[in-house]
């Protein structure tokens, strides 16, 4: 520390290159701090700085992170406590981001996060400091400050016993029993669970935060399933079982709130949330139209063949897909990248390819529509092990395949199978027109060809839902279960770590689990150095890709 503060006197005054030599590392009383990187200029990106606090200093019972699922909730919850108090300490003083400190915003997501780590030496917080100037002239002074005061307050805070323990406790086991809770779905044939006293919607479409007064969930007599958590001990809730489930109801009644519930289960919420017991199958993919998206040799043919002018559509292309093409891209690619659960809502759907009613059947014959709907392949998906959840208000169509029919009314669900069924026995309106089975979908082998700049690839994520990567914008506004910016970049840096892989023998999903199994073995660092990310998922990666205007894909043909 004395070191760094005669450093620090040294430079007082001087041109802003100076506090270069601030690289290093340094004890203080209670921690090391570490200086990874030094910013150019008081303008450009703080500076890395990291605090490394012994545990006899720092005193983390073990417990707290003795398991995966406590490790990770404890690290989520050291960074939101930096979070904090990086904000608390925050003060601009000078130019530019002087004296400003800051780590990334979470979401309610509880997710691995490289920005803080513990074990049983030391736990560890990441953040940035914008090193202070005026103009470009360093102010030592100011300097000085951040570093004996600011940051010391900082790692005070973090020391577990001025931590609020019952709170540090919560999360952990909150996040603990949601895992064990999701490991248990496919023992109870189930793909989500929606704990009774849940609460779905939330403040608005911009505010992840719970609504105020929301109806609590309370789950049909006939669904609920009961378990047993390993803190909470039982609870109950609507189990929603593998096959075709069908969300039905009013509109306005809360049936896309329960769908967007089911997406965001694949993750573990934060105490307090209301989704805390929502869980889903960590392979469940939300499926919507996405018009206007890039197309590379996907086999479609199951959903649509014979198109004008004789397109191909085993192997189908598009610059600029359509609503119909888009949604049956999205689905192959999703199972061909591992999902086992589509998540699927009329609000964001194709409707030509969801159904094709009766009258539609008669006027316009089979011979001349390109498009063998969702509802005739549903089943034969199920077949393949894909379970599918629908929200569907306006069509009655889908009571002859759906396993589970629930009918939310006032935001409450009811098991209404049987009378949809019975519904659908009285009244056989549609005709049977199923179709032979679809043909084996061929595994694609990717290759990017990225315009860059020399080999350096300028990788740049301004929000969650777009990626600068060479000179090419990944759109992915409509991937949906990213939640995070912190996992979009992630995701960035993964497609270029992913393009190691791409030899032009493995396929996609070989390529995508090879980036995720380095992950999974040395942590999300890996991907690149400095850099803030949360953990993601293989098919969130394959969606990022797929979605690329340069990817370019051959056909592994089956030996
Ligand atoms: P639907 O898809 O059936 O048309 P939505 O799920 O979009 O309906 O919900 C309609 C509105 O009701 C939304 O503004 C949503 O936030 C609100 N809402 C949903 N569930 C609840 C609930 N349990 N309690 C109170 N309001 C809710
Ligand atoms: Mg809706």
């Amino acid at each position: 520390m004395d070191e760094l503060l005669r450093k620090l006197r040294k430079i007082n005054g001087k041109g802003y290159k100076s506090y270069q030599i601030l690289k290093g590392s340094y004890e203080f009383p209670n921690f090391t701090l570490f200086i990874d990187r030094v910013q150019g200029d008081p303008f450009a990106s703080p500076s890395n700085i990291r605090i490394r606090i012994p545990q006899k200093v720092a005193r983390f019972p073990a417990e707290t992170f003795s398991s995966r699922s406590r490790e990770v909730a404890l690290r989520d919850f050291l960074t939101r406590v930096l979070y904090e108090e990086a904000r608390k300490h925050s003060r601009k003083a000078g130019s530019g981001y002087s004296g400003l400190m800051r780590v990334e915003k979470p979401s309610q997501k509880i997710l691995e996060r490289n920005s803080a780590f513990a074990n049983e030496k030391w736990i560890e917080v990441r953040f940035r400091v914008g090193l202070p100037a005026q103009g470009r002239r360093i102010l030592a002074a100011e300097a000085e400050r951040i570093f004996t005061e600011r940051i010391p307050k900082i790692a005070a805070a973090l020391r577990f016993k001025n931590l609020d323990r019952e709170k540090v406790y919560e999360h952990i086991k909150t996040a603990e029993d949601a895992d064990f809770l999701r490991s248990l779905l496919p023992s109870l044939n189930l793909i989500a669970f929606v704990a009774d006293g849940s609460i779905l919607p939330r403040k608005s479409g911009i505010d992840e935060r719970p609504l105020e007064n929301a109806i609590p969930f309370e789950s049909p007599p006939s669904l609920r399933v009961s378990v047993e958590l390993p803190n909470r001990g039982e609870i109950a809730g609507m189990g929603i079982r593998k096959g075709v489930t069908l969300i039905v109801g009013g509109g306005y009644h809360g049936k896309s709130t329960l769908l967007k519930a089911l997406e965001a289960g694949i993750y573990n919420h934060i105490p307090g949330d209301g989704r805390e017991f929502v869980v889903t199958n960590p392979a469940a993919v939300k499926i919507r139209a996405e018009d206007g998206r890039r197309i590379e040799k996907v086999d479609i043919s199951a959903f649509i063949s014979d198109l004008p002018f004789g397109q191909d559509t085993r192997t189908f292309s598009t610059e600029n897909a359509s609503g119909s093409t888009s949604q049956a891209a999205n689905i192959i690619e999703a199972i061909e990248a591992g999902a086992e659960v589509l998540l699927i809502d009329e609000d964001t759907s194709a409707t030509n390819f969801m159904i094709r009613d009766f009258r539609m059947q008669e006027l316009v014959p089979k011979e001349i529509e390109p498009i063998t709907p969702f509802i005739d392949r549903v089943r034969q998906l199920y077949e393949r092990g894909v379970s599918t959840v629908i929200v569907m208000g306006g069509s009655g169509d889908y009571f002859d395949v759906a396993d589970a029919v629930i009918c939310m009314i006032n935001y409450k669900p009811h098991d209404f199978t049987d009378k949809a069924k019975l519904i659908a026995e009285k009244s056989k309106l549609r005709k049977k027109e199923v179709p032979e089975d679809f043909k084996e979908l061929k595994p694609r082998i990717p290759l990017l060809e990225i315009k860059s700049r020399g080999d350096r690839i300028k990788i740049s994520v301004k929000g969650k839902r777009t990626i600068l990567f060479g000179r090419e914008l990944i759109d992915l506004s409509f991937v949906e279960q990213i939640f995070e910016v912190q996992q979009t970049r992630a995701i960035a840096y993964a497609i270029k770590k992913a393009m190691k892989y791409m030899d032009g023998e493995r396929t996609l999903k070989e390529v995508v689990d090879a980036v995720m199994g380095e992950i999974r073995k040395k942590g999300l660092d890996i991907l690149a150095p400095l850099t803030e990310f949360a953990e993601f998922r293989a098919l969130e990666l394959a969606a990022a890709i797929n979605r690329m205007r340069s990817l370019r894909c051959l056909l592994k043909e089956s030996k």
